[in-house]
């Protein structure tokens, strides 16, 4: 995990929030590479769960809602996280992680406060006045957006169940113990989807989700299989509207299994809710019974940040090639930041950096490219190594006369020699494969 802090601040995939002042505790900024990473891990989720199948749609709504869908949805009430204080450092702990009565801070043995519950939701102000009534909060799930929409949706779409809207944004939990790098933080990104299904028909929609999402994160991100896991949930675990839930885990480098994705049962709970609070009739109608129904709903929620750490976790590894270490990203070509880089051999050869150039000019509107002088070959080969770009295009002297350039391979390092009008094609035929 130390190995991952480093490399994500030196080489440009994650700072602290707010870094000049000191940071904050569980705010983090993205960096050039860190944003492509997310982008690409964002855009594999949306590909699968909206534009590869016929039965979901996506949807982007508002962080800040009106607080009675908090008061309908239950988390003004039951998001709460169990807290204690230590009696002697004055430090706070979120029960469930205290073992053995030892304070984790400073050592005190049974020296804490009674468990008090607290709202993980930051609250906010509506407009100039900062009275109760301008009380309002940010979002601690995308999922109550989906559910306000609903009506919407399925007129506007004309849905039949099963169907599923997504959403990809921002939430937020004033979270008691953040940390562990990004795994727990205090704004982060959720990747939501909640699946609609008839009621009766939920526990095998619920099976199917499962499923669906262990092998997406095996197959379209490349995760080591060994490292990821199913776990029921058992009753004392669920959430407040959960009738049943599953968590993909993944056993994360020196912290051990810890949850990737829910994949929860929320039955009619949230519809019910938003019936009875806000009076609208958000039933479906079902055709071939001619009743009105309240949908079941089968929510698979993952978190991009999370999900972010994981994938650097697994693409990590460390070999030595004649007798110097490489540290080198084994990220899946889809994830990877850069797709290709192009290196002159002498930078101080201007023909090979404008030939470079050019090539350059012509693989961007296709991979991202970058283009990098700034050492020599050797170190630029790392430097790609570390940030797992798949492909090198190297520019020679040779290249001026014979039109070639030298392609190597991220992996196996293999070189081989291609003409430049050739480049592109190749190039996109090994990142299409790989
Ligand atoms: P935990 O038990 O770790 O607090 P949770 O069960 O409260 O998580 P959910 O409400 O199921 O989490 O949220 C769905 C997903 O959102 C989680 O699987 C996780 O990937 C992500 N997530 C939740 N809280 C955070 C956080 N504080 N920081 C980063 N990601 C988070």
């Amino acid at each position: 995990m130390e190995q991952i802090v480093d490399l994500c601040k030196q080489r440009g995939f994650i700072f602290q929030g707010s870094e000049i002042y000191g940071g904050l505790g569980g705010f983090w900024d993205y960096g050039p590479l860190g944003v492509e990473l997310k982008n690409n891990i964002k855009r594999l989720w949306w590909k699968a769960i909206v534009h590869d199948r016929e039965d979901v749609v996506g949807l982007d709504t508002a962080i800040i809602m009106n607080p009675r869908v908090w008061e309908a949805s239950g988390h003004l009430t039951e998001f709460t996280d169990p807290m204690v204080d230590c009696k002697q450092c004055k430090r706070r702990f979120r029960a469930d992680d205290i073992k053995d009565q030892t304070c984790p801070s400073c050592g005190a043995i049974g020296q804490f406060t009674p468990v008090r519950r607290f709202n993980l939701m930051f609250k906010t102000f509506v407009g100039p006045v900062e009275d109760a009534s301008a009380l309002a909060y940010l979002r601690p799930e995308t999922a109550q957006g989906i559910f306000t929409n609903f009506k919407n949706v399925l007129n506007t779409m004309r849905k039949k169940l099963p169907f599923g809207i997504a959403q990809i944004g921002r939430s937020f939990r004033n979270e008691i113990t953040p940390g562990d790098f990004i795994f727990r933080d205090r704004e982060f990104e959720q990747m939501e989807l909640e699946y609609f299904v008839k009621p009766g028909e939920d526990e095998r929609w619920h099976k199917y989700w499962v499923e669906e999402r262990f092998n997406w994160y095996i197959q379209a991100l490349g995760l080591r299989a060994e490292r990821l896991r199913i776990r029921e949930l058992p009753k004392e675990e669920l959430a407040h509207y959960a009738k049943a839930a599953y968590e993909i885990e993944y056993d994360f480098p020196g912290k051990g299994w810890a949850e990737l994705e829910g994949i929860a049962n929320r039955t009619d709970y949230d519809l019910r809710r938003h019936i009875e609070f806000s009076g609208k009739e958000l039933f479906y109608f079902d055709e071939e019974t001619g009743e009105h129904i309240i949908p079941y709903v089968i929510e698979p929620s993952a978190g991009v940040d999370r999900l972010f750490l994981a994938c650097l976790l697994d693409a990590y590894h460390e070999e030595e090639v004649r007798d110097r270490r490489r540290v080198v990203l084994r990220l899946k070509p889809a994830l990877a930041p850069i797709k290709v880089a192009v290196l002159p051999l002498l930078a101080n050869r201007p023909e090979i950096v404008s030939l470079a150039r050019e090539i350059t000019a012509r693989l961007k509107p296709k991979f991202t490219t970058m283009y990098d002088d700034t050492a020599s070959i050797g170190r630029l080969y790392r430097r790609q190594d570390e940030i797992g770009t798949p492909y090198c295009v190297t520019v020679d002297v040779q290249s001026l006369t014979d039109h070639q350039v030298t392609v190597r391979e991220r992996d196996t390092m293999e070189q081989i020699r291609v003409p430049i009008d050739q480049l592109p094609r190749l190039l996109e035929e090994k990142l299409a494969l790989a």
